[in-house]
């Protein structure tokens, strides 16, 4: 038994949505003609109370079409030092649409409305013209940390009195729903713009999906053509999305309670140095010093465990829908067992 736990994106589709997959109604999407992809965006854009959405190949490429929409080149978009959008996708916004980041030391991925103020470039030619803010809920590199509402609230008024675009890295914002207890429109009322990943937490093999106005997603729809992620008989996996909203949205809360009991055994663990809190379906943890993180993630593996190296002494462990009660026994087991 292989207990992988390198990201939530490792998941396979179940028995019941491969069903639902090869059931559904297709047509050449390009065309606008697929009504299973049609059905998903508009559940998605109900579900938020946005106008319109739209469906994307990866999470990545969503968010760089959001960027692109929001900013010409020569401007400067501002997120944490740790934002995906930064960080984790090949310079792309330098690349794709020309910009430069502000970017803000944050706490585990999230900043305040105070720290987005300082960073505004004066309206002055020698400075790159701030026109984007990003935040991710939950964050990536900050170990699944959730955003405080009124935090959100707080920092989407600097955007109005600065004129600033306000765009959410939303690739798995249906975790920080479930632990919160949060209601989708209230992040639809605060967003410009936002990237949800269904090949996350909700187990699809592929897709994402972009919310925002009519006008938004007019433009979106030009901009995944340019950067070629127009497909056509894409219902098959649109039709997936459906199913996982369905099916897979509350039991997130499994994933939570799973990377929760893990934390706890690692708290307990003289080799641990570190772990940090715990709020949705990642666990971010330090070995103490003497212990080789790579020997650490290669003696785990030979146990058939998988995690990641984050890079000097981070590890991670992401929990997901393929993980069952008895993965987690063993995984309590192992760790328990492993002698440095
Ligand atoms: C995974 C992820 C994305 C998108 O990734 P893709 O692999 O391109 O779908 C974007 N933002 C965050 C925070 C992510 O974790």
């Amino acid at each position: 038994m292989t207990i992988n736990l390198l990201s939530d994106t490792v998941t396979k589709p179940t028995k019941p949505m491969l069903e639902a997959m090869v059931n559904a109604e297709v047509g050449d999407d390009v065309f606008n003609a697929d009504p299973t992809v049609n059905k998903l965006q508009e559940n998605m854009a109900t579900l938020f109370g946005k106008e319109a959405a739209l469906f994307f190949p990866s999470g990545t490429m969503a968010n760089q079409a959001a960027i692109k929409l929001h900013t010409q080149p020569g401007d400067q978009m501002i997120c944490d030092k740790w934002a995906h959008v930064y960080s984790f996708e090949g310079g792309g916004a330098a690349v794709n649409s020309g910009v430069t980041s502000a970017l803000i030391d944050g706490d585990r991925g999230m900043f305040t409305a105070d720290q987005v103020q300082q960073v505004i470039n004066p309206d002055d030619i020698h400075y790159a013209k701030s026109s984007l803010v990003c935040v991710e809920n939950t964050t990536n590199k900050g170990g699944g940390a959730c955003w405080d509402m009124n935090e959100l609230k707080n920092i989407k008024r600097v955007c109005n009195e600065n004129n600033l675009a306000f765009h959410l890295d939303g690739a798995r914002l249906f975790n920080a729903l479930v632990a919160k207890n949060e209601q989708p429109k209230e992040y639809g009322e605060l967003f410009d713009t936002i990237s949800i990943c269904l090949s996350k937490g909700l187990g699809c093999p592929v897709g994402s999906v972009l919310l925002g106005s009519r006008e938004h997603i007019k433009k979106a729809l030009r901009i995944r053509k340019l950067f070629g992620g127009a497909m056509r008989q894409v219902g098959y996996l649109a039709a997936a999305g459906i199913y996982a909203l369905d099916n897979h949205v509350k039991r997130l809360a499994e994933d939570h309670k799973n990377a929760k009991r893990i934390a706890e055994v690692l708290q307990n663990l003289s080799y641990i140095k570190k772990v940090e809190p715990v709020e949705t379906n990642i666990v971010i943890f330090y070995t103490n010093d003497a212990i080789d993180d790579v020997n650490f993630v290669n003696k785990l593996k030979s146990e058939g465990v998988l995690i990641t190296s984050m890079g000097q002494g981070k590890l991670r462990m992401v929990f997901h829908l393929d993980i069952s009660r008895q993965m987690i026994e063993k995984l309590t087991k192992e760790l328990n067992g492993l002698k440095f």
